[in-house]
């Protein structure tokens, strides 16, 4: 074992403090990685305030963080894809069984014994996991991504979670080429859900509720912006889409989203709120529409959406951060007010 550097929080309602971490030395088939940058995603706001206890419940001390970038300091015996010096990414997941039918289908985001990067038991040290809010980590290099040269480092860390996140239900949804998309809540993933959908081909409209965020959010790739709040703006939009991703952190009302769809429309629900959304049969009856979820995305897919940002220039647009500013961000997560991703510069993790 060595000793990291990291930021933690020892309850739901204490703030970020510095903090001495163990990691795990490499085995054979792992990477260690010195982490470059690291996005803050309102998961990790949900698991840090203990949002999720009914389903995730947290264990504390917590070290979230599941958006990073970094370079390769060791690889173990038996890696074969990466050397020291390189530059790698790690996402929501660290491991998983290998075998089950998720894992053979390259969804091992759903294998029943995956590990996700924090608040999930630790099969090495004991414990649990802890993520990217540190200077260094240990992870199975079958879980590690091979990051683009020719990218922004502190805007490509935001592809690991809210970048595949969106990428995954879009392009599963098919080809949206020429189709009407609506994206729910411009933040972290609403910001990459507009640029992939535009990138693709997609009529593009933002669902927001903040009206500054409009030009923004046409800056951004949006054909079009709704301000939800307004019930004229929303009628006259009603019926008329093919898919929407809602990317809503908080309860919210869900039916009148479905009425914004079309015959055969989809809605997929990438937030997570932490109370249950209401959701009446009739808005989906209607028009024959249907409601689905998706969660983050597998690590073959996750290397192809990679590539997909490295060819076509996309990253995250983001606001770099030092460590020390962590509990101020997340002040600012809570009234919704980034533009539009925190991206942690771990170098400001080295004077602690
Ligand atoms: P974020 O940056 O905070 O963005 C969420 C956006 O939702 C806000 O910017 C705001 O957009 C809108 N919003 C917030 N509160 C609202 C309310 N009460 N009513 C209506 N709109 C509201 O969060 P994020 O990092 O993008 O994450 C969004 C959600 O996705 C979180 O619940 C997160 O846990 C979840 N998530 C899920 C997955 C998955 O695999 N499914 C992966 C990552 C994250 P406007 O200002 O434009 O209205
Ligand atoms: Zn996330």
């Amino acid at each position: 074992m060595y000793q990291a550097k990291a930021y933690s929080v020892a309850s739901a309602t204490s703030p970020f403090i510095s903090d001495t971490i163990q990691r795990r030395e490499t085995t054979e088939r792992d990477v260690q990685i010195e982490i470059l940058f690291c996005g803050v995603c309102h998961s990790d706001f949900h698991t840090v305030r203990d949002e999720w206890h009914s389903i995730m419940p947290t264990t504390y001390p917590c070290i979230p963080g599941h958006e990073i970038v970094g370079r390769v300091t060791k690889a173990g015996s038996a890696v074969t894809k990466f050397k020291a010096g390189d530059l790698v990414g790690v996402g929501c997941m660290v491991d998983s069984d290998h075998d089950c039918p998720s894992c053979k289908a390259n969804v091992e985001q759903f294998c029943p014994s995956s590990t996700f990067t924090y608040n999930s038991p630790d099969k090495h040290l004991g414990g649990v996991t802890y993520g990217g809010y540190s200077d260094s980590i240990v992870v199975d290099e079958r879980f590690v991504l091979t990051v683009p040269t020719n990218l922004d480092l502190a805007g490509v860390a935001p592809l690991l979670c809210a970048g595949i996140t969106t990428w995954s239900p879009i392009r599963r949804w098919g080809d949206i080429k020429g189709k009407k998309v609506g994206v729910v809540g411009l933040g972290g993933l609403g910001h990459m859900g507009v640029k992939f959908a535009r990138a693709l081909g997609a009529m593009v409209t933002v669902f927001t509720t903040s009206p500054g965020k409009k030009e923004d959010a046409l800056r951004l790739g949006a054909h079009e912006v709704i301000i939800s709040k307004n019930a004229d703006e929303m009628k006259a939009h009603a019926g008329s889409f093919d898919f929407i991703l809602d990317t809503i952190s908080a309860d919210h009302d869900i039916n009148a989203l479905l009425g914004m769809l079309g015959l055969d429309g989809n809605l997929t629900l990438v937030g997570a709120p932490e109370t249950p959304l209401q959701v009446s049969a009739f808005a989906l009856l209607s028009g024959r529409k249907s409601l689905s979820g998706s969660l983050i995305g597998g690590i073959k897919e996750t290397q192809e959406m990679l590539d997909f940002c490295a060819e076509h220039n996309i990253t995250s647009d983001v606001e770099v951060i030092p460590i020390q500013k962590i509990n101020e961000a997340y002040e600012r997560l809570a009234r919704s007010d980034v533009k539009y991703r925190f991206s942690i510069d771990m170098a400001s993790l080295k004077s602690e």
